[in-house]
């Protein structure tokens, strides 16, 4: 290792990236301290990678390797970073040029943060956190000047891990001890569907006489948010307009009056950014929470279940911070996997330039524009991340290469509602006739092609086909479902999940101005090196497979579809014992109408219910809000229900 103490005056960027390159493994505390206070950076290295951008601060690259990332960031007065934490990576900063407010916040019993102390830092003052602490930067409103501070993240930071911000003590729900009678229920997993399940209990719990302490267990800070509502981008909208967004089954205006509760012009055919729905998702359990009984009590606990057993009184949890949790009834909303990994073998060289994880790539907002870009998958997936790259600044192309090349549709901007499909859906479902996909497929064709004579927009038609779906997949054999996967699913998919139609205009300029190209091809192989990768594709319509040089390669493929494997591990043990089972084609869990899981011998587990993704394998459609915050409500009623009827025995959370 080169030593530290260099008997030379000026060092500079070159000699900081030599010191951090000698350097393997995680880097520790004080080599970065020490790096930092001795690296001598001058103006001219720096000023390439100041960039004031007027939305937000910028973070610009100046290396990354598998170990350690140097960053350039601009900070504009008044702009600033959210709470958040550094997922465990380390993170040392020192101030280039101007001031930096550093303000620390506190996580409280309600999983959200209160402001602690603020510090500030001058030019060449620095600060090392070992990975532990919640805080935000920023330049002061009235600074004279732009803030720049460099940046040294090990490992590389893969995300702001954003938290919810509080200015108020946490309600008493969350302080209150549960009286020993208390029966527990355990939510994994607090997305949408985990939180809506919450916010259901409470609702419907006031009701009861039931003492209940219910504890919501995710490994993200940010409860509500989950996958989708996480993007801190607003440029990321929400593919359903605003007056079908409610989060509850029974009051389908709610969300457009939240929307309205700050600006009174919006309208329910409006496209709202995705992190105000992770917001309202929150206001929503947060105002119930102020309401709630006292009977009822609430933790929220940052931390994954690691492991699910049966015991003789419920459900045992083990976390990865090491609690063990006992519970009367657990409910499972766990979510989406993540994606699955589109080359395995077929990548040679390092995957320092591959984004195996888009929704959690904080790297994606570090592309420079005239790095070439090659995205996997062209679903919505992709559409966040063209979102993100196609700066009005990009040079170099975003190349898009997916199976069929297919991209989702616009959604209109005035939505009609649903065509009322009850009587093809009656023949459909007719038990005397066998249902195929062909079917299917042709009769909803003659459907479109009808109601577009008739001047009904074909979306109105896949909209109204929506209530039945999951009756029609019921109707479906194994080789019909696996059929649709096959052939049809993709064509499905752009119709039913489309884009906002802001979001399809920006998509349009940028295939109009070449700085997008969608390719309908497959992946054979990739090599990469520190400067970018060599990716080999066999597009459709091309005599021969060709090879393109970028700079990073991005796997949108969107979550994975299979349960069957590593990703949620939580599941394996009990699919293995067959304390669980899934379907043939691994899709999800095998549940009844009520989403209580099924054992391998297809009886009911009374106290262990399912809802959200997981449910695919039954219901096929289970992945929007339409749906899953019926399932919220079902889940919250069925666990009020069982519990009412069964004998209490001793829980305890330890
Ligand atoms: C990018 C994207 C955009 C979308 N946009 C829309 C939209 O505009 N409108 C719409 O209706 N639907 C949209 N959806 C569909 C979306 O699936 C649902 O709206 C909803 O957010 C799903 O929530 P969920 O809670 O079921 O799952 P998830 O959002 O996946 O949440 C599951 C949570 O469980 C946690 N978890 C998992 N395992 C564990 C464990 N072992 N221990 C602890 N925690 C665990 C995860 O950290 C996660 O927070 C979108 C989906 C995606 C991926």
């Amino acid at each position: 290792m080169a030593p530290l103490v260099s008997t030379q005056v000026t060092h500079g960027l070159k000699w900081l990236i030599d010191q951090l390159d000698t350097r393997a493994g995680i880097l520790d505390e004080s080599s970065v301290r020490s790096l930092l206070n001795q690296a001598n950076l001058t103006a001219q290295e720096i000023a390439p990678y100041i960039e004031p951008q007027p939305a937000s601060y910028a973070r610009r690259c100046v290396v990354r390797r598998e170990n350690y990332e140097l960053l350039v960031l601009t900070w504009l007065p008044s702009q600033g970073s959210v709470a958040h934490d550094h997922s465990g990576s380390l993170c040392g900063l020192k101030v280039f040029q101007g001031s930096l407010t550093e303000q620390l916040f506190e996580q409280g019993p309600d999983g959200q943060v209160r402001k602690t102390t603020a510090t500030r830092l001058g030019v060449t003052e620095l600060t090392v956190d070992p990975g532990v602490i919640i805080h935000s930067l920023g330049n002061d409103p009235a600074a004279p000047q732009t803030l720049v501070t460099v940046h040294i993240y090990s490992p590389p930071l893969p995300e702001v891990r954003r938290y919810a911000v509080a200015e108020n003590p946490p309600p008493k729900l969350f302080l209150r001890q549960p009286p020993p009678s208390a029966r527990t229920i355990a939510i994994i997993g607090g997305g949408f569907t985990g939180t809506m399940t919450l916010a259901n209990l409470l609702r419907f719990g006031n009701q009861t006489e039931l003492p209940l302490h219910i504890i919501l267990i995710d490994r993200q800070p940010a409860f509500g948010e989950g996958i989708a509502y996480r993007t801190n981008d607003p440029r990321h909208l929400l593919n359903v307009p605003t007056g079908r967004m409610s989060a509850w089954p029974d009051r389908p205006d709610d969300f457009l009056a939240f929307i309205r509760s700050k600006d009174p012009s919006a309208n329910p055919g409006d496209f709202q950014p995705r992190k105000t729905y992770g917001q309202y998702v929150r206001r929503t359990l947060l105002d119930l929470a102020e309401s709630a009984s006292d009977r009822l009590s609430v933790e929220i606990l940052r931390d994954e279940a690691t492991r699910l057993t049966q015991s003789t009184s419920g459900w045992t949890i083990q976390t990865a911070a090491g609690r063990t949790i006992q519970s009367d009834l657990a409910v499972l909303t766990v979510g989406h996997r993540p994606p699955d990994d589109p080359f395995g073998k077929r990548w040679i060289g390092p995957r320092i330039r591959y984004v195996a994880d888009p929704w959690a790539a904080l790297v994606i907002s570090q592309i420079a524009p005239d790095e070439p870009v090659l995205l996997l998958g062209s679903g919505l997936t992709a559409v966040d991340a063209i979102l993100t790259l196609g700066r009005s600044d990009r040079t170099a192309p975003l190349t898009v290469v997916s199976r069929r090349g297919l991209m989702p549709l616009p959604h209109t901007r005035h939505p009609k509602p649903p065509a009322d499909l009850s009587q093809l859906a009656k023949r459909l479902l007719d038990p005397s006739t066998p249902l195929t996909i062909r079917t299917l497929v042709r009769t909803l064709r003659e459907q479109i092609a009808d109601a577009t004579q008739a001047g009904t927009d074909w979306r109105q038609v896949v909209d109204g086909l929506r209530p039945f779906v999951a009756q029609l997949w019921d109707r479906l054999n194994i080789a019909e479902r696996s059929r649709f996967l096959t052939h049809v699913r993709p064509f499905w998919e752009i119709h039913r999940h489309r884009m906002a139609p802001d979001v399809a205009n920006t998509i349009d300029r940028l295939r109009r101005e070449n700085k997008l190209q969608v390719a309908a091809g497959a992946l054979i192989s990739a090599t990469a090196d520190t400067t970018g990768i060599d990716v080999t594709l066999s597009t459709r319509g091309a005599p021969a497979t060709k090879t393109v040089r970028v700079s990073w390669v991005i796997n949108c493929t969107g979550p994975g579809v299979q349960n069957r494997h590593s990703t949620h591990p939580i599941l394996r043990p009990l699919l293995e014992a067959g304390t669980l089972c899934d379907d043939e084609l691994s899709l999800g869990l095998r549940t009844d109408p009520a989403g209580r899981a099924l054992n391998a011998a297809n009886n009911p587990l009374p106290t262990l219910l399912v809802a959200g993704t997981l449910r695919k394998s039954t219901l096929w459609e289970s992945t929007a809000v339409p749906e899953l915050r019926q399932q919220a409500q079902t889940i919250a009623q069925t666990a009020l229900t069982t519990l009412q009827n069964t004998p209490h025995a001793n829980t305890k959370s330890i």
